[in-house]
Formats: structure tokens, sequence, C-alpha cells
């Protein structure tokens, strides 16, 4: 692929240089891209910057995993979902938090994602992205809603050409570190660039925020979690360090949900897919792919909390990025036998629950009988192709839900519930929205749906209400790319 930096160079940048703007948006994930194309769309001169070489953040390393409501793949596989379906669910899962956790949710957020998110899925169709197939998660959307990306590089692909537009400049390699005020507004920013010189920025209509969350920064994580949260591993990129966090916090932006910061058992979704989780005794002990709290309960109370994912082969070679992403590393062996004694298991015990799931896999039953998991194998592939594999299971720390409080049109508030002029936020830095995350497939849907709305807003100048906003023509179609349309096995 080529990278991003090579198919827009950043000419004219050196030391002191002022850049001036329409819109300035910080960060290139799905909240990022997202909110660049849909600024860029409107005529508005657009600059982007990010720290890393390419762009697309965490999108990239994701599992894919979607919630859309009342989408059209619904409606093709006879489901029938609604903003208030969806919303009754966000609330029984965010309801489940607040039993532990002090939560800030935002009902306006909520609301516009259930009414925004199925354009999302059309316009990322239109953009070349496929889907294989819904994930069932009975237990948080009570309406299967949640489609799975075939291949997550396509998030990247799908938001190339917008870099290339005539109007917007993408700086990578660039971080920004302070946003710049004059008469209560924000005016713009200074960055770091590729050398550590400092550029500065002046944007006449917004600054758009989409750093992602502060899950790289312990220290930060330090200051509202108990030490071990603050220190546990963690998924994805390294310089999702809070720094918007610290920059509109800085200049009096409200930040809330700072201490929710849940732990889960370290794995993708798509890679536990494929897996078994064994405890000592070499014995199944939960529903593998079941809400991150219960999993981390489970493994939790195993003897010396310790237990392994087992796979075989052909998940080990086609799931080769997602093992890479494993906080310990994986450990082989060509027979079941002398994979447990390698990884200190019961070697009948794990004969034995290996031999039960290929069982329960050569039938027809959707539903796992121990443990009640519904989210198979795609093709029900059983775990059958030596050598085979162990993976360490570890509790880290999940996505940060801390972010910034914001009005209904993406504008961050301040401390006294006021609008801050001119700064908005998308993705992961998005407080109020974040509580929603237990449900699975929210943080990319979110920060596409909610990306695009920021984006729009900031181009406008908009401190209302975008919720009956309809976007300016063309503000979604992708501009130089053909429409591969394929939605494939909806109902798998
Ligand atoms: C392994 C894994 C699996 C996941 N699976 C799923 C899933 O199935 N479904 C789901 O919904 N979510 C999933 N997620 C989470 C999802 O990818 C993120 O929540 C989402 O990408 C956040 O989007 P964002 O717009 O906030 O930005 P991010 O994707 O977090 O990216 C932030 C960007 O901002 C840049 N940046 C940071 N600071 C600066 C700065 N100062 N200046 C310039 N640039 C900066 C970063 O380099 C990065 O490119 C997964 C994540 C991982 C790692």
């Amino acid at each position: 692929m080529t990278p991003v930096h090579e198919l827009k160079s950043t000419p004219g940048v050196s030391p002191g240089v002022d850049h001036h703007c329409d819109v300035l948006v910080v960060g290139t994930g799905p909240g990022g891209m997202a909110a660049t194309a849909a600024a860029a769309a409107t005529g508005a001169e657009v600059h982007v910057v990010e720290a890393l070489d390419q762009i697309g953040g965490n999108s990239v390393w994701s599992t894919g995993y979607m919630a859309f409501v009342n989408s059209r793949a619904q409606r093709e596989a006879g489901i029938e979902d609604s903003a208030a379906a969806f919303i009754a669910d966000a609330e029984a899962s965010i309801d489940l938090l607040r039993d532990q956790y002090p939560v800030i949710a935002d009902p306006a957020l909520l609301r516009l994602f259930a009414e925004h998110s199925a354009a999302t899925y059309e316009i990322l169709l239109a953009r070349g992205l496929r889907f294989s197939r819904f994930i069932p998660r009975p237990l948080q959307h009570r309406t299967t809603r949640m489609l799975a990306v075939e291949d997550m590089m396509d998030f990247r692909r799908a938001f190339e050409p917008e870099f290339s537009r005539p109007n917007v400049r993408l700086f990578t390699g660039t971080s920004a570190d302070r946003l710049l005020t004059g008469d209560g507004h924000v005016t713009g920013l200074v960055a770091r660039g590729p050398e550590g010189e400092e550029l500065r920025w002046t944007a006449r209509k917004g600054v758009v925020l989409a750093t992602g969350g502060y899950q790289s920064n312990p220290e930060l994580r330090a200051r509202h979690v108990p030490g071990y949260l603050a220190r546990a591993p963690y998924l994805g990129v390294d310089t999702c360090r809070g720094d918007a966090h610290l920059m509109a916090g800085a200049i009096g932006a409200d930040l809330i949900n700072m201490g929710l910061v849940l732990p889960l058992v370290i794995v993708s979704s798509s890679f536990v897919e494929d897996c078994i989780a064994l405890n000592r005794d070499g014995k199944r002990f939960h529903d593998e792919a079941g809400p991150y709290e219960n999993r981390v309960a489970a493994l939790q109370a195993q003897p010396e909390r310790r237990a392994f994912y087992i796979f075989d082969d052909e998940t080990c070679q086609a799931k080769a990025q997602l093992l890479a992403q494993m906080p310990e590393p994986a450990m082989s062996a060509p027979d079941l036998g002398q994979l447990a004694r390698k990884a200190g298991l019961d070697p009948e015990g794990l004969r034995v629950s290996v031999a039960e799931w290929n069982e329960f896999l050569s039938g027809s039953s959707d539903k796992d009988r121990s443990f009640g998991r519904v989210v198979l194998p795609a093709g029900r592939r059983q775990i059958v192709k030596a050598p085979f594999h162990a993976v360490p299971m570890v509790v880290g720390s999940n996505f940060v839900s801390g972010g910034m409080r914001v009005n209904d049109a993406l504008q961050v508030m301040d401390v006294y519930g006021d609008p801050i002029g001119g700064l908005y936020a998308a993705g992961d830095a998005v407080g109020g929205f974040n509580p929603t995350a237990e449900l699975g497939g929210m943080r990319l849907c979110g920060g596409f749906t909610l990306g695009r709305l920021a984006g729009l807003s900031a181009a406008e100048g908009r401190s209302g209400s975008v919720l009956d906003a309809s976007p300016p023509k063309g503000a979604h179609m992708p501009s130089m790319i053909g429409s591969r349309i394929a939605l494939q096995d909806v109902r798998g």
C-alpha cells in the first residue's frame, strides 16, 4: 500500500511557518478520517495533523466489528431494528456499568448515533468496505446489528482519496501540542513536526480533536485509576496519549468518565472466535466471546489466574497479525499431549475439551451447551490442524472512556457548561458516548458516525444542534473511488 505521506507530501513546512486553513483535524482514526471527509466535502480548506506516518489510527488494527442501527443489511436479512431498540440496549448496558463506576452517558449522543449510523453503513459500502457476516451479541445487542468488516486495511484505503483532494493537506509525523485561543475562541494550535520543529496553525472555522483515548499514557491513567489498571497492557497504537484531553483540559474543557478504564482479557474478538479457553485442568470455564466483564471475572477465578486460549495452525496462520497483538507469546507443539505438558495443563482434560468442542461444531446447534457461547468460528471450523498452539490469557486495560463533554453539535463544553467556540471532538475523545462501548462494535461506528457530524459542524461553525441537519450535497460520498458494493453472507 502506498503510504499516505507519499500520496500527499507536506511542502512548505519549515520552522516558524504559520499555516492557515478553515478546519484543522487532529488525528486520523475513524473520527478524524470521517471529520476530514465531511468538512472537505463542504468545500472548506482542511488541514490534518497525524502523529503517525499513516492514516487509520486504531481502526486498521481492530477486529472490525461495527454496530449499525436500522441498516439496510439488517432489513435485507429480515431483522427489524429501531432507534428506540438501540437506545434501550445502550441504556441497559450502561446501567450495568453504573453499579460499579460513576458513569456519565449523553442521551443526545446515543440518539445522534441511532439516527445517523445507518448512513455510515451506506457510506462505508460506497467507499469499498465489505462486510462478511452478522456477529450475534444477544446479551448486549438484543437486536442483531453488529457486522464484521472483512479487511481492516480497507478503513485506510477507503479514506485515502480524501487526503488527495485539492482542498485537503495531510501533515504526518506531526503531533499537536497546545491549543491557541483568542477572545474565548479556539483559533488554532501549535504542533511538533517530524524533525521536532514548531508548527503553528490558524483555523478560521474550527479545530476537531480526534486523537483517540489515553490508554498509551500510564501517567494519565494513574491519575484516575488504581495502579494495576494504569500499568496493565493495552490494545492499539502507542500515540493515544490523551493529547486532546490535556490540550482541551488546559483551556477549561469538561473531561468526563476519566476513571472509566475497565479491565479486559486482552484478545481480538476475531481471534477469539477460533479459540477455546482452558484452565489448568484443561477445562473450559466461560463463554470465551461473552461480555467483557464476565471474561475478566472468570479468568480471575482460576487458580493463579492462569488459563490459555487454545487454537490450531490454521488459525495461527490466518490470524497471525491478531496473535502478534497478544501480550505474551504463544507456545506450540506437534500434538495436544505435548502442548498440554508445555503449558502446564492436564493432558486428558485438554484432549477431552478439544474433542467436545469439535463435536459441538460438527453438529448444527447454534449455542454451546456448557456456557451458552453463540459466537462460533466462521464455517464452524474445528480445532484440528497440527501443530497446536496455546497463548496465555492476560488481564489488561480496555479502551479508556474518559473524554470531552460535547453538545449535540459535537462542540466541546467547558466546565461551566458553555460551548468552547471553534472546538469540536470526535472518536474516543468524546467522553459521553464511550460508555456504550460494552455493547460491542460501538467505537468504530461511533467514530465514523459522530466524526462525520463533527466535521460538518466545524466546517459550518455550528454551535447548535446537528440533529435535524441534512449534510450538504455530496458530503458523504467518496470522491475518487468506484462503488464496490458487496454485502456477503449477512445471515451467517
Ligand atoms: C486490537 C483492537 C481491536 C479493536 N476492535 C474493535 C472492534 O471490533 N470494534 C470497535 O468498535 N472498536 C474496536 N477497537 C477500538 C477502535 O479501533 C478505536 O476505538 C477507534 O479506532 C478509535 O477511533 P478514534 O477516531 O478515536 O481514533 P484512533 O483510532 O484511536 O486514532 C487516533 C489517532 O490520533 C493520532 N494522534 C494522537 N495524538 C495525536 C496528536 N497529538 N497529534 C496528532 N495526531 C495524534 C494517533 O496517532 C491516531 O492515529 C479495537 C481496537 C484495537 C486496537
